[in-house]
């Protein structure tokens, strides 16, 4: 709670809504500041020093992201955010596509991972399908009759960012590779949570926001392997990415810069190395699985609402709801007594559909809660059951 500036200013707030986006450590904010008050220029086109030292800046931190899930500096590139990718990944994938292919994603993906698919299969008339979500364990559903000979893509998540379930996806992104299909994983709820390895995942590209790792707005990480990187056109072009133009033709470089076209968000990296940094010496996972464990275990106890089901592994995110309350009305009362949750379908409405339920209440656990501020929360709930009830 100390390394937090916002958190100080509000010693009252019961931050419960870091899977939407952390609150930033102060260490972070002052990577951040400190890039422009002493590193600030354009990258790789500089011919000063202070251009070459933002440069350095940028590719030391790529490095750094790459390690972090197992790849290499020529497989990272940084991006403005999941979303940003995954719409990238959908335009530029290298298919020919044939009306009737077959994309295969979750009923547990966020929007971001499903409207880029929906866009494309309109395009081209490709068919959409779902692996459904175990309702009993919020694992994934049968898959394996999902996957056919006509299957080209499967794009799913990692984790749900409705019930926190780490999904167990290393079968499915085998049986899809052995299938000739391009294998994409969302890692935006997983990657604070759980290591990532993305050469025993097995997939062609990955990708997570670093905002959900305690880092600024701005830069995304997106691992591409190097079959596809070499194979996928740049998502977008411009300066920075060109060998030669002509009046009517650019020849482009090859490489992982390609991804990369115009002026980077050099600050927001610096400040996502210094959050990988940050992160990797807090050991934040023990003390997230037993707060997440004695807010399951005290919200099970109380009848009148329901907990989501999540998987044998699970970040620290819970959902649940209530027969007697509209989840917005629950979220409205806690705002009242300053704790931070969301209301909603929370951008993953299919689950919800699949599941049947309108709207549930979201609690996700941060570095900067505690077990009070969890006791403090579930007397506010019981509060307003006692009140209202
Ligand atoms: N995918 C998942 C699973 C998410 O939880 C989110 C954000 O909530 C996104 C994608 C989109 O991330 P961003 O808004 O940073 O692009």
């Amino acid at each position: 709670m100390n390394q937090f500036a916002l958190l100080r200013q509000h010693p009252e707030l019961i931050y419960f809504d870091s899977a939407a986006t952390c609150q930033v450590p102060d260490v972070v904010l002052q990577a951040y500041t400190d890039y422009y008050q002493q590193h600030h220029a354009n990258v790789h086109r500089a011919s000063h020093q202070l251009g070459r030292a933002a440069t350095t800046a940028l590719e030391t931190t790529r490095a750094k992201l790459a390690e972090f899930i197992g790849a290499s500096a020529e497989q990272v590139a940084l991006v403005a955010s999941t979303t940003a990718a995954l719409n990238g990944l959908a335009e530029q994938l290298p298919v020919q596509w044939q009306a009737g292919d077959e994309i295969l994603l979750s009923s547990a993906e966020h929007h971001a991972n499903i409207l880029p698919w929906q866009r494309l299969a309109k395009q081209y008339e490709l068919t959409l399908r779902y692996i459904p979500i175990d309702r009993e364990t919020g694992e994934l559903g049968e898959w394996r009759e999902l996957l056919t000979p006509r299957t080209r893509v499967v794009s799913v998540t990692a984790a749900s960012n409705i019930t926190g379930t780490v999904f167990h996806l290393q079968p499915l992104l085998q049986a899809a590779k052995a299938k000739g299909a391009w294998t994409l994983v969302d890692a935006a709820q997983a990657a604070a949570h759980v290591p990532i390895d993305v050469h025993q995942l097995e997939c062609d590209a990955l990708v997570f926001s670093m905002h959900k790792l305690y880092s600024v707005n701005g830069c995304a990480v997106l691992y591409i392997r190097d079959a596809l990187r070499d194979a996928m056109a740049p998502f977008w072009v411009g300066g920075g990415i060109v060998q030669r133009v002509s009046a009517t033709e650019a020849e482009l470089i090859d490489g992982i810069h390609k991804f990369e076209a115009g002026s980077p968000n050099t600050a927001a990296a610096v400040a996502a190395a210094t959050a990988v940094d940050w992160l990797q010496q807090q050991h934040l996972q023990q003390q997230l699985a037993s707060l997440r464990h004695q807010l399951v275990e005290e919200l099970q106890q109380r009848a009148w609402l329901t907990v989501l089901p999540s998987g044998a592994q699970a970040t620290p995110t819970i959902s649940f709801y209530s027969d007697a309350f509209q989840a917005f009305d629950i979220a409205a009362w806690l705002d009242q007594h300053h704790i931070a949750v969301r209301a909603g379908h929370h951008c993953a409405q299919l689950l919800l559909q699949q599941w049947q339920l309108p709207a549930v209440v979201r609690i996700s656990l941060g570095a900067y809660n505690t077990a009070d501020q969890i006791n403090r929360f579930l007397e506010t709930l019981d509060a307003g059951w006692a009140l209202f009830g």
